[in-house]
C-alpha cells in the first residue's frame, strides 16, 4: 500500500527514527498518552504480568529501546524493588528523561541506563534473566540481528517478550484505527513538535512490521523455544514471548 509517503531507505531509518525521539523526548509520556488514547498504559501492565518478574536481588532483566523507563519503573515496582533493570536506548535524550524520573521516583538503585544499539549489544552472552521490549524493535533497521542478540544475552531459561503495535484483527476497528492514526497522529506530532513528517514515518513503520504470525516466526528463527503472542485491543497491539530454552 502507498500512502504517498516517500520511500525510507534502510541506511537512513535510523537517523530519522532518532530525530524524532531527540525531538519529542521531554514530550514523549505526554504524547504517549494521547496518541495511544491512554491505552499504553493497560497494554504495559499486561506485560508486566505476563512476565511476574522474580522478588529476587539477583534477577536481571534488559529492557532495550527502554526510553523515558516505563516498562523498567513496572519491573523494579513488581518485583518489590528487588529486580535489577538495565534500561538501553539509542537515544542519550530518551534516558536523560529516564533518569530523571527514576531520581523523582527513588528507583534509581535499582536501574543502569546504558546509550547503545539493540542490534549491537555491549553485555556479555547469558546476562539476564529477561529481554523486555516494548514499541521499540519496530524502529530497529534489523530486526533479525536485533532478536539474535536478545538470545545472546539472555541466560538459559531466560524470557524474551516483546511489545509492539501489530495487526488490528476486527472489522470495525481498522477502520477506526487507520482513520485515528493516518490523520490524527501525524497532526498531533506537528502540533506538539511542529513537523509531521518523522510521525508519518512512524505510523507508517507499524504497517511495515510483520503481522503476528510471522512475527513470531522471526522470534522462532532466532533460537526462541515455546513462541506465543497475545493481542490487545483487537490486535492493535501485540505481546509476544519466546523461551531460550
Ligand atoms: N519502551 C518505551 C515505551 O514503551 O514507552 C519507549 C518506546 S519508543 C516508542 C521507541 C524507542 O526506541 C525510542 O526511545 C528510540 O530511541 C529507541 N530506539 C530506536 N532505535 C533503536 C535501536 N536501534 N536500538 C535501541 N533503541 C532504539
Amino acid at each position: 500500500t502507498s500512502y504517498g509517503f516517500r520511500q525510507v531507505a534502510d541506511g537512513e531509518k535510523q537517523g530519522l527514527v532518532n530525530q524524532v525521539f531527540h525531538k519529542v523526548a521531554k514530550r514523549y509520556d505526554i504524547m504517549n498518552d494521547v496518541m495511544s488514547m491512554g491505552m499504553h498504559r493497560a497494554w504495559k501492565d499486561a506485560m508486566i504480568s505476563a512476565l511476574s518478574p522474580r522478588k529476587e536481588s539477583g534477577y536481571k532483566v534488559l529492557d532495550v529501546a527502554g526510553g523515558t523507563g516505563d516498562i523498567a519503573f513496572r519491573i523494579v515496582e513488581a518485583s518489590g524493588r528487588q529486580a535489577h533493570a538495565t534500561v538501553l536506548d539509542i537515544n542519550g535524550s530518551m534516558l536523560g528523561v529516564g533518569a530523571e524520573r527514576a531520581e523523582k521516583k527513588k528507583l534509581s538503585g535499582n536501574l543502569t541506563f546504558v546509550e547503545a544499539n539493540a542490534e549491537e549489544l555491549p553485555f556479555e552472552a547469558g546476562s539476564f534473566d529477561a529481554y523486555t521490549i516494548a514499541f521499540g524493535i519496530r524502529n530497529v533497521p534489523r530486526i533479525d540481528a536485533a532478536l539474535s542478540e536478545a538470545y545472546r544475552v539472555l541466560k538459559r531459561g531466560g524470557r524474551l517478550l516483546v511489545l509492539e503495535f501489530s495487526e488490528v484483527d476486527m472489522p470495525l476497528l481498522d477502520k477506526i484505527y487507520d482513520a485515528w492514526s493516518f490523520n490524527a497522529i501525524p497532526q498531533f506530532g506537528k502540533a506538539i513538535t511542529g513537523d509531521a513528517e518523522p510521525y508519518q514515518y512512524l505510523v507508517e513503520s507499524i504497517r511495515k512490521f510483520p503481522n503476528q504470525e510471522n512475527f513470531a516466526a522471526m522470534i522462532r528463527q532466532a533460537g526462541f523455544s515455546r513462541v506465543t503472542f497475545t493481542n490487545y485491543t483487537g490486535g492493535i497491539a501485540a505481546l509476544h514471548s519466546g523461551w531460550k530454552l
